[in-house]
């Protein structure tokens, strides 16, 4: 078993990376990859606990990358994920673009949180970043801190009440497009994968398949069949749509700890059962690309 889409507290999980290899082990996990929103700070930590525990691993990354919009009424977030051949200083300097992102995002909560405090809600950036573990602040630490104080009965209320585009005190952040996040991951030698397709909510096969040939001509390499979010009827989609334009599949349960508390790692839903040679494939794309640079 293996799991290759994680977020710990360097973003909108709530486990250190360290402790993410110490459960997967439990699990019996045989390889896992940390992805976190926007950053890569994590995987330091998810190195030195995977060398010690003998645990494969692979460094990544989940990038969001604008707005898919069918209609003026249908607006999903497209994200997606990074895989890297290796973990060194070389690739770390790479991957600098990334703190631009990270700068918008705090611009983002800067003005959440003067719109919240113009509601007469008394919400710090401090109470946030203890609330977020220290880092990378994101929308569902806003949506915990609206639950806690009473402001908000649930998390999905919380965002339908604040944090979703319409809501009273929704804000834009910046991010790169898909082709400028496509292209800064390939820059490091590493694979491009389209995250959770279904919550796209493309329905047509002919809307979809438009959409995937754009990402595809891009420079996307793979797309994520295998994950929380789909049933099987999704997942047969999911790997024709891989198969018809040459794609990798890739799976993992988008565990974000008690952030999500449905999800479990290793098999999200209950659904997500990612076969070993989704990883050994990733694999051995990741090498090719490393010997053919
Ligand atoms: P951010 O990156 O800070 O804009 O936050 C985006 C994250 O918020 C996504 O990755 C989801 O995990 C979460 N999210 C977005 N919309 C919703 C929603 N309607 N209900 C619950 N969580 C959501
Ligand atoms: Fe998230
Ligand atoms: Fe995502
Ligand atoms: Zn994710």
């Amino acid at each position: 078993m293996i799991d290759l889409h994680l977020h710990s507290v360097f973003s909108d999980g709530t486990n250190k990376p360290a402790e993410l290899v110490e459960q997967g082990v439990r699990l019996g996990l045989r390889a896992i990859a940390l992805t976190d929103h926007d950053t890569v700070d994590g995987v330091d930590e998810l190195q030195s606990a995977c060398q010690k525990e003998r645990m494969d691993f692979i460094p990544g990354v989940e990038l969001s990358a604008g707005i898919y919009s069918l209609r003026k009424d249908h607006q999903r977030e497209v994200h997606i994920l990074g895989y890297f051949p290796k973990w060194d200083e070389e690739i770390k300097k790479a991957l600098e673009p990334l703190r631009q992102i990270q700068a918008w995002r705090e611009e983002r909560n800067r003005s959440i949180i003067q719109k919240l405090r113009g509601y007469n809600v008394p919400i710090t950036y401090e109470e946030l970043v203890a609330l977020a573990g220290g880092s990378n602040v994101g929308r569902p630490h806003f949506a915990a801190w609206l639950v806690e104080k009473g402001f908000a009965h649930s998390v999905g209320e919380a965002f339908q009440e604040f944090l979703v585009p319409g809501a009273l005190t929704f804000t834009d952040r910046r991010t790169f497009n898909s082709s400028e996040a496509i292209s800064l991951i390939r820059s490091v030698g590493g694979v491009a994968v389209l995250a959770h397709p279904k919550a796209l909510h493309i329905f047509s096969d002919a809307d979809f398949e438009a959409f995937l040939k754009g990402m595809v001509d891009e420079g996307l390499e793979g797309i994520e069949v295998y994950c929380s979010v789909h049933l099987p009827n999704d997942i047969r989609r999911y790997e024709r749509m891989a198969e018809k334009f040459s794609l990798i599949k890739t799976g993992g349960s988008d565990y974000h700890g008690k952030m999500k508390p449905d999800i479990r790692m290793g098999y999200g839903f209950g659904y997500t059962h990612v076969n070993d040679s989704v990883y050994d494939d990733l694999k051995a794309r990741l090498d090719f690309k490393s010997k053919n640079k």
